[in-house]
């Protein structure tokens, strides 16, 4: 590292709290060594009450980009000069770029999902997918699947604090895009299965399948699943969900966990912030990411 810091050394940073278990700063740093990229990512403990100071901060060093997580996703706008579309309709940014002064916000985690879908030679374009989720990594998917051109989506949630979140989502993209966006309860187990039987994926975007909920799934039997239907779990600990594990004893053919939409979400960061591709099959080696 001592080699690699110069006086030219650009920082892209990370704000959120709680932030220490984080595994972006290894993912980024890696992959500026690999490609000799002068560049240094660190992340920094800010919350909410600290964050305008922050972006103040940003702005004044002229620092490159950051990443930002909870609590600030939801507030940062406020502080930014732009924010892409996907940004605008999620209410959320993960990601800052600074071009000359210009801080525009973006959202990642819906693209990280896509192109991990792309990545596993999954095509969903045109198609119709049913989803289970209404919190912050559902709502960025469920936008980036409508402004990629899934031709429908069917949402399922319980109706918790949630679920008002999932209906402003339908009316956005009702009213922004060509994608045809239903939301139904998740105890509706009869509407569950049917819309499944019409889609050719199942998207499980909850936390549902991690701790404290490790070992359970929503879905009652595997008679909700069929062999041709892809089944994701955006969920990497465990890496096998009880989803998953139930599609494989479906006969699923094809099952994706959450590494990949962890690893592109970053990726995607890091191609706006440096102009280069992150360099993938070595990211996925050395953080033995497999799905
Ligand atoms: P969130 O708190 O914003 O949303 C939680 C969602 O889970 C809501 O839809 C809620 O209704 C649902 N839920 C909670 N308990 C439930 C239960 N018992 N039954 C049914 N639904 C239930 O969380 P989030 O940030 O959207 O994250 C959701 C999950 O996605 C987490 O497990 C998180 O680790 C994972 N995630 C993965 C990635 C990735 O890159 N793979 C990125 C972000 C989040």
């Amino acid at each position: 590292m001592a080699e690699r810091i110069s006086g030219h050394t650009e920082l892209i940073g990370l704000i959120a709290t709680p932030i220490r278990h984080s595994s972006s700063p290894k993912m980024h740093n890696e992959a500026f060594a690999k490609l000799g990229l002068d560049y240094v990512y660190l992340a920094f403990e800010v919350g909410t009450e600290q964050l305008e100071d922050t972006i103040k901060g940003f702005r004044a060093m002229n620092i490159r980009g950051s990443n930002v997580s909870m609590p600030n996703k939801t507030v940062v706008h406020k502080y930014l000069d732009k924010l892409s579309p996907a940004a605008e309709l999620c209410g959320a940014v993960n990601t800052i770029v600074n071009d000359n002064g210009v801080l525009t916000g973006h959202i990642t985690d819906g693209i990280g999902y896509m192109s991990a879908l792309k990545d596993a030679g999954i095509d969903i374009i045109g198609k119709k997918m049913t989803i289970v989720g209404a919190g912050g990594a559902a709502t960025a998917i469920q936008v980036q699947a409508a402004l990629d051109g899934v031709a429908e989506i069917s949402i399922f949630n319980r109706k918790d604090e949630f679920y008002a979140n999932a209906e402003q989502t339908v009316k956005k993209l009702r009213e922004k895009t060509n994608c045809i966006v239903n939301l139904y309860d998740l105890s509706d187990l009869d509407k569950l299965k049917e819309e499944i039987s019409t889609s050719v994926i199942l998207t499980n975007a909850t936390g549902v399948g991690m701790k404290p909920l490790e070992g359970q799934t929503y879905i009652p039997d595997p008679s909700f699943l069929r062999e041709d239907l892809i089944v994701s779990d955006i969920v990497y600990s465990p890496r096998e969900t009880a989803l998953l594990k139930m599609a494989k004893e479906a006969g699923c053919k094809k099952t994706m966990n959450g590494l990949g939409m962890m690893l592109f979400q970053g990726a995607a960061a890091f191609e706006m912030w440096t102009g280069k591709p992150m360099p993938i099959e070595y990211m996925k080696e050395i953080l033995d990411i497999k799905y």
